[in-house]
């Protein structure tokens, strides 16, 4: 039997359960599905728990910073708090029942199950463990069941850590990112796998609490994505907390044997450790989510979608699974593009000139827009500019922990931003004011003749600016 209903959201992610319960509020029938947890990867996996971590890493090393700049302090890490607080606190102890009820109090109807499309607009849920909501239907249901959309079906189903196809790897105890953030004892030895944002935001934050770190990158800089100059930087930083980086060695093959990971390298040589955490990237499962029924190519890596996050007849798709950015600040705002198309309330479509990032560690490094090499890869005519935060007064002043920089990339034809960095103690604050003028094109001239507040860490963007001449 299929049941009509207006909208079927799969996957309640950020961008998911926003969606899903707003098109309830607006009067629609919402049936949202997830096989996990409601709130997906970013609360319970991500964001917020790595967010405590981090937190608490950064107060040891503030404490350390005591020392020269305000008399003597002595910190003595303890991991005990930050597991506390992200089980107490972050994640109900990895229990979603909060938010399926605030979901369901919205009107959705949920389904704990596994969704798959069977066809256009049609959406089967399988191993069905609860249906909560509409018509006070409370209870299990171990069935399969299937719903049709008369309105739209969204596909918000996130991704999964990737797990590279190294010999020995999948027979070994490694971590993702989801037992790294629900341990309760600090590793002593840690090896990652992956120096992108997430492996080196953990490597530094186990690092701050004594453990033995270890970063293994394929790439030839860590957080290859971003500018050059980042890498650098958060090399260094890492390095100043101990961590071993190691750039340029792919894993050759891994093995556990009595408690301790080895790692294989292609030069021959091998690391060892008590835990390895494997951060290589994200993927989505789009044949498991059967987009080849809807025509889409179930081998791609992600689903194309247009600027109104549509993805074919009924059928829109919102956050990582779009491949425009895995951030949740991007599903949250696919999410509303969704939600105001499905309730045809107008308004902009999806514009990605202007997305912000930032890598947590400490300095922090925030991005949005271009890079300078995608901008020269794009034709344009580039121009950048550099200021370095020590050098600024508030830098100066800061002293111990006053790494970072500000880099602009401006499109000299046009005469505006195309991208920048802001790197430093608040990097991923002052990151606003350069996303602002990415995103509405401020002309550089207006940039040179703002008034920047004394002796402020932003104020190193007019310093950068100022050097574009
Ligand atoms: C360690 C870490 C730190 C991060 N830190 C940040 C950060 O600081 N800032 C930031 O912006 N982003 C961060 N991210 C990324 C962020 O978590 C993701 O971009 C965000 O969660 C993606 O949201 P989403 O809506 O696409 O889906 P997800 O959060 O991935 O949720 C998808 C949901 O779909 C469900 N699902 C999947 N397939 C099915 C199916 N077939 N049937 C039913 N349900 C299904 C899953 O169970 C899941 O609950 C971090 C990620 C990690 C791993």
């Amino acid at each position: 039997m299929v049941e009509q209903v207006d909208v079927v959201v799969v996957g309640l992610g950020p961008g998911g359960e926003d969606a899903a319960g707003r098109l309830a509020e607006a009067g629609l029938s919402v049936v949202g599905v997830d096989r996990r947890l409601v709130g997906g990867e970013c609360p319970y996996y991500g964001c917020i728990p790595s967010k405590m971590m981090i937190r608490a890493g950064n107060a040891l090393a503030e404490a350390r910073r005591v020392n020269g700049l305000a008399g003597h302090a002595e910190a003595t890490p303890d991991w005990a708090p930050v597991a506390a607080r992200i089980r107490d606190e972050a994640t109900d102890n990895w229990n979603d029942r909060v938010a399926v009820d605030r979901l369901v109090g919205k009107g959705v109807r949920f389904v704990r199950g596994t969704a798959r499309l069977v066809g256009p607009a049609t959406v089967e849920m399988s191993d069905v463990s609860e249906v909560s909501g509409v018509d006070g239907a409370v209870g299990a249901d171990d069935g399969v069941r299937r719903f049709e959309a008369r309105r739209a079906v969204v596909l918000a189903a996130g991704t999964e850590p990737v797990v590279p196809p190294v010999p020995g790897l999948t027979e070994t105890p490694y971590w993702t990112n989801r037992e790294a953030l629900r341990t309760a004892e600090l590793p002593a030895e840690l090896l990652v796998l992956g120096g992108g944002a997430v492996g080196l935001e953990l490597a530094q934050a186990f690092a701050r609490f004594g453990a033995a770190v270890t970063v293994i990158e394929a790439s030839d800089r860590v957080l290859a994505v971003e500018e050059p100059e980042s890498s650098d930087l958060a090399r260094r930083a890492i390095e100043a907390d101990g961590v071993s980086v190691h750039t340029g060695y792919s894993a050759k093959v891994v093995s556990h044997v009595d408690g301790r990971f080895t790692v294989g390298l292609e030069d021959g040589s091998h690391l060892a450790g008590t835990h390895l955490l494997v951060a290589t990237g994200r993927r989505t499962d789009l044949r498991g989510l059967g987009v080849d029924t809807v025509g889409l190519d179930p081998t791609a890596r992600a689903v194309p979608v247009d600027d109104r996050m549509r993805a074919g007849d009924r059928l829109y798709a919102l956050g990582d699974i779009t491949g425009k950015g895995a951030f949740t600040h991007m599903s949250m705002y696919q999410a509303d593009i969704v939600v105001r198309d499905i309730l045809a309330q107008g308004g902009p479509g999806a514009d990605y000139r202007a997305v912000s990032r930032v890598t947590f560690l400490d300095p922090e490094i925030g991005a949005v827009g271009m890079t300078e090499a995608q901008a020269r890869d794009a034709g344009l005519a580039v121009r950048v500019a550099v200021s370095e935060l020590p050098r600024s007064a508030r830098g100066w002043i800061h002293k111990a922990g006053n790494d970072g920089f500000i880099k602009l990339v401006a499109d000299t034809d046009r005469g505006v931003l195309v991208g920048a960095t802001s790197a430093g103690p608040t990097g991923g604050e002052v990151l606003s004011a350069l996303a602002v003028a990415v995103h509405a094109e401020v002309p550089v001239a207006t940039l040179r003749h703002m008034i920047y507040a004394y002796p402020t860490f932003h104020r190193a963007i007019e310093d950068a600016v100022k050097r574009l001449d």
